[in-house]
């Protein structure tokens, strides 16, 4: 065994969440030269992370879930060795499984029977080498990726705009522009560190406008002059009545006719869209329309944000266009400021496309449809099977797995269970492929319940490579731990498999960097100056160069060896005409439309501390905190009208797949006919949270990206007949708490998990039958505090163990008193009673936690606002809230302005769900309690 170095040592890497690519500093107590065994130990031995002072995207910055990305590090649930039909195999094995299974397929239904099906939080490396596989040597286009699911309108937006997929800004304009429109992005929420470079240039010049437009008030109005709450997927039409408004008041004619094409067709789409028409369109106030569209037309440089708003939806293409159409016809483009912005959910989304990640793309910016493109990398790669039609976009791909088309699917680092629509049908998709291989980080999620094979990859501690951020700057992600168990990095494991298949010297890599310099390479063959993206300049890095790269926003070529931060500075595009193009845009309503029985329009989106299907940030308990469980947000009129109150558990259906069940938070922040609710809950954290059941395949016709922002459904109160919260310090199988309910969902917190259970039979859950399931040989001590609730405690050695509180009402689990509980060393006999009574002492009662980093509650800042601390500021001097990473700046704001407004008006709106119990402790009288041994 080799001894592991006494030295710590500083690794500069990037997060692994959203699209801002943060750079993280981390201290490593270990050299990547330990052997395994020691690595079991190993993640323990990463602390002091802290933001990369001098990494452009955030100088330090960290938003909460990158503060706490080492509590996603564990070696709990990790996988560590490869798997086939549920039992443990050799990589041999495995490899060979697969390669066997490709080359039967190959030789008997040909290249589309295959399919990867890969994610953007691949490195640009294994993304490189799963499309060289595909794309040029099997021979097939269907590989896509979830980033289909999140940015692929914006780039089929650009392709047609400026003929190549590029983001034209750089997060730098956002401290030199006059007007910031965020359109369809809760920024504040789901790119936190972008949201307080706005904060901060906001501060530093009170001049500058910024407007929201979003159909829901967020923690991003705190920061918004003026919001559009508008009609849901109106956006097109205050698109095109901006593009019609700046054309009556102050178009950039000169720039029109030298750098563009298509104005006067894209002006006579937006002809009916007056000021008047598009106010009743959007149901919106014309004053706030005209209020907008002036801002945009007087501010001498503008930069609109856009995001899942925007391009998940079945027109998100012609949206993006119409935000583009304006840029393009003021000249408020290539100048510094200025420019359309879209901003990626994922990590390394742009990487993905450079490389050629998406069905629809072929590699460095090339199409597989342009037959001189082909010919660049049919050569480059010596490819003997090049592909030369597009392959199939993910909704497609897995409708050709359910029709038996496709055969066999390698889906990797994705949930595509969780994260596609249609739930029911892509795990009938799945089922019906003869053979599908995952892989992954973890042992367990709800898409690997239907692999074949499962191959343990390596995590962000112990990757190397690049990615790509939301403003093209390559950054290097590197390695902290060697890899853990048998896991092995993506592209290691993709060229393993391309050597069986009899492509050795395509795939002979010995590490990242060789990928990265063919990669480079590739951008400049053939490119003259036609590609935007090329970082030829990079081709011939050192090994030595690699590991010292420093973010560099491309191109990166010989014109541009130090990267290039704007593009289009001179008017010029990558058009055959080197014009931008006018897309004449026809706004349409959305596929999935209300009707009689299904009258609401569900909304999704994120929360503030989770990504994606929690697979990672579900492993950190602090960041459960903020919210602790998915809730469905409905307006105060639609609940008073339904007579659903707080914490109510609602039915959501829709015209397919099964029904979904969660609790109701009433909530005047979204409009009337409207609900939403957060995405990331999965059958692996509850039992019927999976909300893409609820959404159809509808998806944009140019794109291919999913309408997962409009569904339409009904909503209904379920007649619950008891409800049960149990704590549990060890995890409990799903099977055993579907013993107990008809509904379930998990929170894990520090020291225990807590369950919160509903039945909805009239079938009363008894504590002695949880006692029996439980088997337990502990200390158990119960008692029945009347006809309406009951408590059991178990103990083991004097520390609590199971606390299982059952009733008729739905009270508020106190987390946070629970957890700390669980925590005690030893329980006292004060402690023991207040837990049968399930009545947390005052002091765990402060309300909802809303500064995660300093542990601040709601009731603490409300009392501090009442005392005279009413702004931000002042609240973060006093109680600290807001001062570390900020996530939480946009929700002091509106609690600011809620209490000062319910100071005014003497009214208090819910802000929460209940408080912990709606039985006063005082009035329950214990009548039994029961020792057993
Ligand atoms: Fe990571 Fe937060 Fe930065 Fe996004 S904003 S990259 S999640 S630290």
């Amino acid at each position: 065994m080799a001894t592991p170095a006494n030295t710590n040592r500083l690794v500069q890497s990037t997060c692994p969440y959203c699209g801002v690519g943060c750079g993280i500093d981390v201290i490593a107590a270990t050299a990547n030269t330990i052997d395994k065994v020691a690595s079991e130990q190993a993640n323990s031995a990463l602390s002091d992370l802290t933001g990369t002072a001098e990494h452009p995207a955030n100088f330090g910055r960290l938003c909460i879930k990158g503060s706490h990305l080492l509590e996603t590090t564990q070696l709990a649930g990790r996988m560590t060795s490869p798997s086939i039909e549920g039992e443990n195999a050799t990589w041999d094995e495995a490899t060979d499984a697969i390669s066997n299974k490709i080359k039967l397929l190959l030789a008997e239904h040909g290249p589309k029977s295959i399919a990867l099906y890969v994610s953007g939080q691949l490195l640009t490396e294994d993304y490189y080498v799963a499309n060289k596989l595909m794309k040029g040597f099997i021979g097939s286009a269907n590989i896509d990726t979830n980033s289909r699911l999140c940015m692929s309108s914006a780039v089929a937006a650009y392709k047609r705009a400026f003929g190549e997929d590029i983001v034209p800004t750089c997060y730098d304009d956002i401290d030199k522009t006059d007007l910031l429109v965020l359109v369809g992005s809760n920024a504040a929420w789901t790119h936190p560190v972008l949201f307080q470079r706005m904060e901060r240039a906001k501060q530093i010049n009170p001049a500058l406008k910024i407007i929201q437009i979003d159909t829901r008030r967020t923690a991003s109005s705190s920061i918004a002059d003026l919001h559009l709450q508008l009609k849901p997927s109106s956006d097109a039409v205050l698109f095109n009545g901006l593009l019609r408004y700046i054309d009556e008041q102050q178009a950039n004619t000169d720039f029109i006719d030298q750098a563009t094409c298509g104005y006067l067709a894209a002006l006579a789409a937006a002809m009916p869209y007056n000021t008047a028409n598009v106010a009743a369109l959007c149901d919106l106030e014309e004053a706030k329309v005209v209020e907008f569209y002036e801002l945009f037309v007087q501010q001498a440089s503008a930069i609109t944000f856009y995001s899942m708003g925007i391009n998940q939806s079945s027109s998100g293409v012609d949206k993006a266009n119409a935000i583009i159409n304006c840029h393009l016809a003021t000249g408020k483009i290539g100048v510094e400021g200025s420019g359309p912005f879209s901003i990626t959910g994922q990590p390394n989304a742009m990487g993905g496309r450079e490389v050629g990640g998406l069905a629809n793309m072929l590699a460095a910016h090339m199409d597989i449809e342009n037959s001189a493109h082909r010919k660049i990398v049919q050569d480059f790669w010596q490819a003997p099977n090049i592909v030369t039609q597009n392959g199939l976009k993910a909704v497609d791909m897995f409708d050709a797995m359910l029709s038996g088309e496709i055969k066999f699917v390698w889906i990797m680092g994705t949930n595509p269970v969780v994260s596609m629509p249609n739930r029911s049908k892509i795990e009938k998709a799945l089922k019906r492929c003869e053979m599908v291989v995952v892989s992954d980080v973890v042992q367990k999620n709800d898409t690997l319940t239907l692999a074949n094979i499962a191959l343990p990859a390596t995590p962000w501690s112990e990757k190397d490579g690049t990615v790509t951020n939301s403003e093209r700057c390559i950054s290097r992600q590197r390695s902290m731990l060697p890899p853990t168990g048998d896991a092995k990095h993506d592209w290691q494991i993709i060229s393993e498999v391309a050597k069986k298949l009899g492509f050795a010297e395509a795939f002979d890599y010995k590490q990242p960097c060789d990928i990265f310099k063919e990669h480079a390479s590739l951008s400049g063959a053939g490119n003259h100056g036609t590609r935007a993206f090329d970082i030829s300049a990079l081709a011939n890095i050192t090994q030595t160069q690699y590991e010292k790269l420093v973010p560099i926003q491309w191109p990166v070529n010989k014109t541009q060896p130090l990267g290039t931060k704007r593009l289009f500075t001179d008017g010029v595009f990558f058009t055959a005409n080197q014009k931008a193009n006018f897309i004449a845009i026809v706004p349409r309503l959305p596929e999935q439309i209300t009707t009689l029985d299904y009258p609401f329009i569900l909304n999704t989106g994120r929360t503030r501390d989770q990504w994606h299907t929690m697979t990672r940030t579900g492993n950190a308990a602090r960041l459960h905190q903020h919210t602790e469980q998915a809730l469905l947000s409905i307006h105060p009129i639609d609940a008073k009208r339904l007579i659903i109150n707080n914490n109510d558990i609602i039915e959501l259906k829709s015209s397919q797949g099964l029904p979904v069940l969660l609790p109701a938070l009433i909530d005047d922040s979204i409009r009337q006919g409207e609900l939403f609710v957060p995405i990331h809950w999965s059958k692996s954290s509850s039992s019927h949270v999976a909300i893409t059941e609820l959404f159809s395949d509808a998806n944009d016709p140019i794109s291919g990206q999913p309408e997962l922002k409009h569904a339409a459904v009904s909503a209904q109160k379920v007649n619950i007949q008891q409800f049960a919260h149990i704590s549990s310090r060890q995890p409990i199988p799903a099977t055993l708490l579907e013993e107990f309910s008809d509904y379930w969902t998990s929170t894990k917190l520090h020291d225990c998990i807590l369950y919160r259970l509903a039945l909805f039979t009239n079938n009363p859950l008894w504590l002695s039958d949880i006692q029996h399931k439980f088997n337990s040989s502990e200390t158990v001590l119960s008692a029945n505090l009347d006809n309406i609730a009951a408590t059991l405690v178990a103990l083991n050695n004097q520390r609590v163990s199971l606390v299982v509180h059952i009733g008729k009402v739905n009270t508020v689990a106190n987390s946070q008193w629970l957890d700390y509980l669980f925590a005690l060393p030893e329980i006292e006999a004060q402690q023991l009673h207040s837990i049968i009574r399930y009545s947390p002492d005052a002091s765990f009662t402060q309300g909802k936690l809303i500064c995660s980093c300093h542990t601040v509650r709601s009731k603490t800042i409300e009392e501090a606002i009442l005392n005279g601390s009413d702004t931000v500021e002042l609240l973060g001097a006093e109680l600290k809230c807001g001062t570390n990473c900020g996530s939480c700046k946009g929700e002091l704001a509106s609690i600011i302005a809620d209490t000062k407004s319910s100071v005014t008006s003497h009214e208090t709106r819910p802000r929460s769900a209940m408080p912990l119990s709606t039985i006063p402790a005082t009035t329950i009288p214990i009548i039994t309690i029961e020792t057993s041994k």
